[in-house]
């Protein structure tokens, strides 16, 4: 593998050393540079994530969680990596000490923007299915443009977007579901779909509406079971429906063959306002606690880990850097 090769003249790939893999850390795939509008794919850091051994021939399973910037996606990403982590010392409670500052992924409060792009957890974590087979569990996150929803407004970033729309299962919306969220769904797999046409069919499996800060709990319970009441009353296709919103639901309904929805409380005051929350359980609220607890593993255990498919063919890390390159030189093109 030529690619893997350290002997390349400097890139931010070469600077990825074997040992930092090892850590684990976020390491950028996809650079967004906002004057230019251009976006680039750091191809040689998705080759040494994705051609190692032993994971370059196994079935991947890509988690990563769309959604507008500042509500709390990175720092669920942070709570899966403790998931796996745990998993990977063979499993038992995960959620951390009450003192633990949370690591992973940067999320943070205030509200300036991190540099954009998307990155990846340097760890692509081998896990055995009860079937007996192994699959390869990489992490993903957005930052920036990729996962504000202001840039529905610039068709470039849109494209570019949705061209990746293909690796998001979670779609993280807070308080409620708006009309707004299933618009920029539908424009998003409308526009994911046509590109992928060109290169693939049916990118898209399943997809959990996660619910943040959900305050209706009387009506729809926390957890998987009220979400999906709740989704289900939300997604319904009614006669005396304006033909435009019936549209859009069952657009959303032929996108994807699984779709959930889960309902989560708020993590409490200090997480959502002090600036010196660290993360640690503490300062979480243990209603939001417990429902982490559910959720993550409905997400990641090895019996609910769903394998990347496209086109009903199961993808391989070796074939995902394939689509990740073809998505990418259409975007380009
Ligand atoms: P991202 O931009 O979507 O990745 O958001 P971050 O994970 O960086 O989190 C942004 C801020 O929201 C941080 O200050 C978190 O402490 C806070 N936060 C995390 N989860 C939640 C949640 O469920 N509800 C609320 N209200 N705030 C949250
Ligand atoms: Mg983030």
């Amino acid at each position: 593998h030529q690619a893997l090769d350290r002997e390349h003249s400097p890139s931010p790939a070469d600077m990825l050393a074997d040992s930092d893999l090892e850590g684990g850390c976020p390491v950028q795939l996809v650079v967004a540079d906002e004057d230019e509008h251009s976006f680039s794919l750091q191809e040689e850091a998705l080759e040494r994530l994705l051609l190692r051994e032993p994971v370059q021939d196994m079935s991947v399973v890509v988690v990563s969680v769309a959604g507008a910037f500042r509500k709390g996606k990175s720092f669920l990403l942070d709570f899966m990596l403790r998931y796996m982590y745990s998993q990977k010392q063979g499993g038992g409670s995960w959620l951390g000490g009450a003192d633990e500052p949370l690591t992973g992924f940067t999320w943070r409060g205030g509200c300036e923007r991190e540099t954009t792009g998307i990155l990846a957890w340097s760890e692509v974590f081998v896990v055995d299915k009860p079937d007996g087979s192994q699959v390869a569990v990489l992490l993903m996150d957005t930052q920036g443009a990729f996962d504000s929803q202001s840039t529905i407004k610039d068709c470039e970033e849109v494209t570019v977007t949705s061209r990746l729309w293909f690796v998001f299962q979670v779609y993280n919306l807070s308080q409620n579901v708006q009309e707004d969220d299933l618009q920029h769904l539908q424009l998003f797999t409308e526009y994911g779909r046509l590109a992928m046409e060109e290169v693939y069919e049916k990118p898209f499996q399943s997809l959990m509406f996660l619910i943040r800060d959900w305050s209706y709990p009387y009506e729809h319970p926390y957890g998987l079971e009220g979400g999906r009441g709740f989704l289900e009353k939300r997604l319904q296709v009614k006669q005396n429906q304006h033909e435009e919103l019936q549209n859009v639901r069952k657009h959303i309904h032929s996108c994807f063959s699984n779709i959930s929805c889960f309902l989560l409380p708020h993590p409490g005051l200090r997480v959502a306002t002090n600036p010196h929350f660290d993360g640690r359980l503490r300062d979480i609220d243990e209603d939001f606690q417990a429902r982490l607890v559910e959720l993550v593993p409905l997400l990641l255990s090895p019996e609910n880990l769903v394998v990347k498919e496209i086109g009903g063919q199961k993808v391989t890390c070796r074939d995902l850097l394939h689509y990740f390159k073809a998505y990418m030189k259409i975007y380009q093109g």
